[in-house]
């Protein structure tokens, strides 16, 4: 079923903003998406009916609270297909959920441990393994990017070996919208009964996930990437290895019993949930999943498919532009990273900016990719569910006009002059 962009605009009054005198055209998603009424209501409810810390009261708001905040994990666990509240524990965001991961595990590492993560991780994957490499003697290792933006699946096979104790990879590429083999990947460190950790923050807004299909160790997803606030995120783990992994911070909530000398820990997911957590922002993550169901996140996939081969195919039309990542008709998700020759990232942004459209340029979190490209930085235009081919269209003609201003000013006198 086609997703109906226009109705479901309504709820996302941010998108009738003007912008520097023009509508608004958000294609900034893969950094941060919109959060429709049915999510941001949730604070309104929440705060002007049962605001309570969780878990301790007994009395009436409390229990409210803590009610519709479980319950939300149980949502969160049903729409990544997670067995239950108990593999789900709320976190602030993708990095935090890796930093969990990562410090548990770092604990068991010593020199002779390798850990596997790859050219295209975001930053926040790979600098917390490199962190806790140093920290335990561990090797990271590396898989390598081809230069059609996949992963070298030969050299990943030879990479991990029985000496891998974990292996850490994006399911999708925040630059390059390549969808990885994460199966695959989570067979091959499972055959060497390593970890398998999964950064689920570009994939979790944008397919269908079923992390017990994808059989992985772990999943980390942030909220709002996926229509959700800020401020929340979450983790999947297996029961049965975070039954056994250390608690990442420690304080209030997440303990059983504490004597002066020592502590036992609450049951899952809680031992993992240190002091009063982001109460509303949880349950408006849970709101924000159940959203997103209600549009079926296979129509969500198909639409953003739509949307991102047609700028793929207009943008790859253009001699002037350069993209990356997998080519047109090939799986991606519904971003696209791309530079106009002459033009620095920047200075396009900015131009788009002058007419309400809002994209981002940098290195995104992955300088060591940026770096693999032979680049310094690219464009990068995301869509989501709200987004329209009116919405690329928009983008496209500032990026010819980005263009055509380019060639005026190199045919200019002033240009002529600053060069002779
Ligand atoms: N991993 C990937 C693939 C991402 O795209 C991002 C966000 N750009 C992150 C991790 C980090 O997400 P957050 O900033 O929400 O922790």
């Amino acid at each position: 079923m086609n997703l109906d962009a226009a109705s479901i605009r309504e709820d996302f009054p941010v998108l009738d903003r003007r912008v520097n005198g023009h509508p608004l055209t958000y294609l900034d998603n893969a950094a941060t998406t919109h959060t429709p009424a049915q999510v941001y209501d949730v604070f309104e409810e929440f705060y002007t009916r049962y605001n309570a810390n969780v878990h301790r009261g007994i009395h009436e708001l409390s229990h409210e609270a803590s009610l519709a905040y479980e319950e939300a994990h149980d949502r969160v666990a049903a729409f990544l297909g997670a067995e239950g509240r108990e593999e789900i524990v709320f976190t602030k965001n993708t990095t935090e959920s890796i930093n969990l991961v990562a410090y548990g595990l770092g604990r068991r590492l010593d020199a002779g441990d390798e850990i596997v993560t790859t050219e295209m991780d975001h930053h926040a994957s790979l600098v917390t393994w490199q962190q806790i490499a140093k920290r335990s003697g561990a090797t990271v290792r590396h898989v390598p990017v081809t230069s059609d933006g996949h992963l070298d699946m030969e050299v990943a096979h030879d990479l991990v070996t029985d000496d891998t104790a974990v292996l850490s990879v994006p399911h999708v590429s925040n630059v390059l919208g390549t969808v990885n083999p994460v199966e695959d990947l989570v067979d091959l460190a499972h055959d060497h009964d390593a970890y398998a950790v999964v950064d689920g923050a570009q994939s979790a807004p944008t397919r269908p996930v079923d992390v017990g299909a994808m059989d992985a160790d772990f999943f980390a997803f942030s909220g709002h990437k996926l229509a959700g606030p800020t401020g929340i995120g979450g983790l999947y783990g297996k029961r049965e290895i975070l039954e056994d992994l250390d608690p990442f911070l420690f304080g209030g909530e997440m303990i059983r019993n504490v004597t002066l000398r020592n502590s036992t820990w609450n049951e899952l997911p809680w031992k993992f949930e240190a002091g009063t957590p982001p109460i509303a922002e949880g349950i408006a993550l849970g709101a924000a999943v159940d959203y997103l169901d209600d549009l079926g996140m296979e129509n969500v996939r198909a639409h953003e498919n739509d949307l991102a081969q047609y700028l793929l195919r207009e943008l790859e039309a253009r001699d002037f532009v350069e993209t990356y990542g997998p080519g047109v008709g090939e799986e991606r998700t519904g971003l696209v990273s791309f530079n106009v020759e002459g033009v620095h990232g920047h200075d396009l942004s900015s131009l788009l900016n002058d007419r309400g459209i809002a994209i981002r340029a940098g290195d995104h979190c992955t300088q060591p990719l940026h770096d693999r490209l032979e680049i310094p930085g690219s464009a990068r235009a995301s869509v989501y569910v709200y987004n329209t081919r009116t919405d690329v269209d928009r983008l496209l003609e500032v990026v010819d006009a980005a263009r055509d201003d380019l060639d005026d000013y190199i045919a200019s006198e002033r240009y002529h002059d600053l060069i002779s």
